[in-house]
């Protein structure tokens, strides 16, 4: 957290033109949740539960997994947290929790969501873990790589079975669990509005998104600096999910890395993104970005950009940002 940036802790997330916007940030084990507190983030908009997993030499046992989520919503207080179920497997691979196959593509291979609803168990005690950590509270749960609509319905299912079992139990339960979805496969995109009814959230994840999109390796370095955030591509695509989320109604977020880049993060807030997460690093500056934002002038401006892409979408989006001082 560089000093400079120190003084927007305690201010909120309001552009020039009295826009209030929610600047998350993401997280993944006790820890990072401090963070809260030094960046004046306003939520943890993605946990990534699979750290937790990711750091031990041996699966977590449900007592475990619960005693961090507990600790993390102690700690976050009043700042509501999005739990993401495991996303395990591709590049996030776990020695005793090995799959059978060698994969040739991670990345599209056996992890996810995919990998929790075959696996069932792991994903029916990460349930419990969580039902029995907000015990008494709202929480919030979101399903990582969701590509098809009924992967989400059978992921509430399983969750809302083990609420079932917990009530039967005469066990406290949350009073509400709102559930969400990941966008990070664009064929979800194609099928979204019949999934929007049933979601109370969806999150957009522009790490696997880009790498999906262009069919780029996001880890590869070869092709880094290949393809642009801010390409029309990527950006049309953005703004077609956050119409359609609106029509429904549906909040909709965007997770990873781009948001947490000032410039990106303008453009994010341009396509009509009111909730962005991004790394506790970026919260000071992209919350400084905001409070320097006419966002009624950057959506007109980022329309006449998009109907007529100019050759270098970051050059124009910078120049505007110089303009006007953002
Ligand atoms: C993403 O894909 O953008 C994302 C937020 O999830 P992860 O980086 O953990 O895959
Ligand atoms: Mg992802």
């Amino acid at each position: 957290q560089r000093a400079e940036f120190a003084a927007f802790k305690s201010l909120p997330s309001i552009t020039k033109d009295g826009e209030r916007l929610t600047i998350a940030m993401n997280a993944g084990l006790r820890d990072d949740v401090e963070a809260l507190e030094t960046t004046g983030a306003d939520a943890i908009g993605l946990f990534r539960t699979e750290f937790q997993f990711l750091v031990s030499a041996t699966l977590p046992r449900r007592e475990a997994q619960q005693r961090l989520y507990k600790a993390v919503l102690d700690a976050a207080d009043d700042k509501l947290v999005v739990f993401r179920t495991l996303d395990i497997g591709g590049d996030k691979a776990l020695p005793y929790l090995r799959s059978d196959d060698d994969e040739e593509n991670p990345a599209m291979g056996w992890r996810a969501l995919r990998l929790s609803l075959d696996r069932s168990a792991l994903m029916k005690t990460q349930a419990r873990a969580l039902l029995e950590a907000g015990a008494g509270r709202e929480i919030y749960i979101m399903f990582p790589m969701v590509s098809e609509p009924w992967e989400f319905d059978a992921a509430k299912a399983l969750v809302e079975e083990q609420r079932e079992w917990l009530i039967a139990r005469k066990k406290l339960t949350p009073h509400k669990i709102n559930y969400g979805a990941m966008l990070e496969v664009p064929a979800l995109a194609e099928t979204l509005d019949l999934l929007l009814p049933k979601i109370d959230f969806l999150s957009i994840g522009t790490n696997d998104l880009t790498q999906f999109l262009f069919a780029a390796d996001r880890s590869h370095p070869k092709l880094a600096e290949r393809y642009d955030w801010l390409s029309p591509a990527i950006l049309r695509f953005i703004r077609r999910v956050v119409r359609l989320a609106r029509e429904h109604g549906v909040p909709v977020a965007a997770c990873g890395e781009m948001g947490g880049r000032p410039l990106e993060a303008m453009a994010l807030v341009g396509l009509g993104i009111r909730r962005l997460s991004i790394t506790p690093a970026a919260v000071g500056p992209v919350k400084a970005m905001v409070r320097s934002l006419d966002r009624s002038a950057l959506l007109a401006h980022m329309e006449a950009l998009l109907a007529k892409p100019p050759d270098d979408m970051r050059a124009a989006l910078a120049d505007w940002a110089d303009e006007n001082r953002v």
